[in-house]
């Protein structure tokens, strides 16, 4: 039952996340005006932003224009229901999995608003910089040293592979970088890196082969950093463990 129950919070903190995915990039305000459709202007009511299920009963378009609404609206609202009773089947209730949610809404924005303008904005990430400071404050079982040590991690090591290679990366993964070892501490930003950097790689080494993509395009790399950081948000530990054991 508290799987379902996390999973409708879920859903509906998604719907919320879609208006700082469709507001933060070009520096509106997230509380005003309320929620409208972008094509005709209309103010939605309240069974229009019912989540999950205002857009699948609408066959994804708007009630009063028919203009589509984007698939990543729903794509939001499933991923971030998902994420949250996953969150709370491996953590249980408790200091841990309040965290693990705050993060994982920082996450989802930055992921979405990378894939769709290739930016993470400071007004995203450097909250979420803020955040994650906070909450190593309080994060049961580690220091503030370890966090603070994951985070410097982080840094330096997208860093110094920005400093090789300007082109393929940006000061905005950078400073995500910072923001997941704050997250994961020390030893678990490796494993958030590694999950990413990889991932990153074979999707881009995929999109050249298939020729979606040519060697001049840009691939925004943040939504495979995030990847990492909800992998190891979820599992970090245990797949640490599983090593370590070995
Ligand atoms: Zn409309």
């Amino acid at each position: 039952m508290l799987f379902l129950y996390f999973g409708i919070v879920g859903a509906a903190v998604g719907s919320f996340l879609n208006v700082c995915i469709d507001r933060l990039p070009s520096g509106y305000s997230i509380s005003y005006p309320p929620s409208h459709c972008p094509a005709c202007g209309r103010r939605l009511a309240a069974r229009d932003l019912v989540p999950i299920l205002s857009y699948l009963s609408l066959g994804g378009r708007c009630r009063y224009c028919g203009d589509a609404i984007p698939w990543r609206v729903l794509g939001v609202e499933v991923t971030t229901g998902l994420i949250f009773a996953m969150l709370w089947r491996h953590y249980g209730m408790g200091i841990p999995l309040i965290l693990a949610l705050v993060y994982c809404c920082f996450l989802i924005v930055v992921a979405f608003i990378d894939l769709e303008h290739q930016i993470i904005p400071s007004r995203v990430i450097y909250p979420a910089i803020i955040a994650a400071m906070l909450g190593a404050l309080v994060t049961p079982g580690r220091s503030i040293w370890n966090s603070l040590g994951g985070g410097l991690v982080g840094f330096g090591t997208l860093f110094l592979i920005a400093f090789i290679n300007p082109a393929g990366m940006g000061m905005g993964d950078v400073r995500l970088a910072a923001f997941m070892g704050l997250i994961a501490g020390f030893p678990g930003v490796l494993v958030s890196l590694l999950i990413g950097i990889v991932a990153g790689g074979l999707a881009a080494a995929f999109l050249l082969l298939a020729g979606l993509k040519g060697r001049k395009d840009s691939i925004p790399f943040g939504p495979f950093l995030v990847l990492g950081a909800m992998v190891t948000l979820l599992y970090g530990a245990d797949i640490l463990y599983r090593y370590v054991g070995l």
